[in-house]
């Protein structure tokens, strides 16, 4: 595997207005100093413990994104410095994110999980539910947050058909929240969706953001 030019490939392919996050999950520091070399600067990690433990010794400039299911009582851990959060799926979470931030003088970027695969595992809201939140009073209160846009991701699947139609069900759930809630709010612009292996069929349905690992880094080794 060689990081430097699996990053230049992607770069090359995709559109200007989609940005890149290597997931880093599992790689060690010295993985992710290599694509840091290369020029990367966004990194995705679902673990709070491993993402502390990598943003202690990388540089200062990357952009750590917090992409896995996040626990209220581990916010603030990274609420001093994490750019974005992609994995919000609770009203009580958005809440604790806010008191974090507030307490860090930082407004605290985040997306809202949508449930769109088929599988029963997948955390996220379901669309419902989401504008629930965005209704309620408390919600309004939150002066700490940003909701940015949305995050999904799709059934782990062969069926590309499938695959595509849960993408621009996203995107299409991300227009109607844009038009009712955030007409006048140009900071929700974003859409997460996109993995190794459907990042393709995510960019054609409208991604702005694409979450890749193992294209870059190389298969994951969870027994090490
Ligand atoms: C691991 C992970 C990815 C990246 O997966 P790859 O298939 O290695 O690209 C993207 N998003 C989330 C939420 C993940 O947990």
């Amino acid at each position: 595997m060689n990081i430097a030019e699996n990053l230049a490939s992607l770069r090359k392919e995709l559109p200007a207005h989609v940005k890149l996050i290597a997931v880093s999950k599992t790689m060690l520091p010295e993985l992710i100093r290599v694509a840091y070399d290369a020029g990367q600067r966004a990194f995705g990690e679902n673990k709070v413990q491993e993402l502390l433990e990598k943003q202690s010794v990388l540089p200062g400039d990357i952009e750590w994104h917090m992409i896995g299911h996040l626990q209220s009582n581990k916010v603030k851990y990274i609420a001093p410095f994490i750019h974005l959060i992609h994995s919000v799926d609770s009203l009580k979470l958005l809440s604790e994110i806010n008191r974090e931030g507030e307490k860090a003088g930082r407004i605290i970027g985040c997306l809202l999980q949508i449930r769109i695969a088929k599988e029963e595992t997948k955390y996220g809201m379901t669309y419902t539910h989401a504008m629930e939140l965005l209704n309620s009073s408390e919600y309004k209160s939150l002066k700490n947050v940003r909701i940015r846009g949305l995050m999904g991701m799709a059934t782990f699947t062969e069926d590309n058909k499938q695959v595509s139609l849960e993408f621009k069900q996203l995107a299409g759930y991300f227009r109607m929240i844009r038009q009712q809630y955030f007409s006048t709010d140009a900071w929700f612009a974003e859409i997460s969706m996109g993995m190794s292996g459907d990042y393709r069929l995510a960019v054609e349905a409208g991604s702005t953001m694409i979450r890749i690992g193992s294209l870059i880094f190389g298969e994951r080794n969870y027994n090490k």
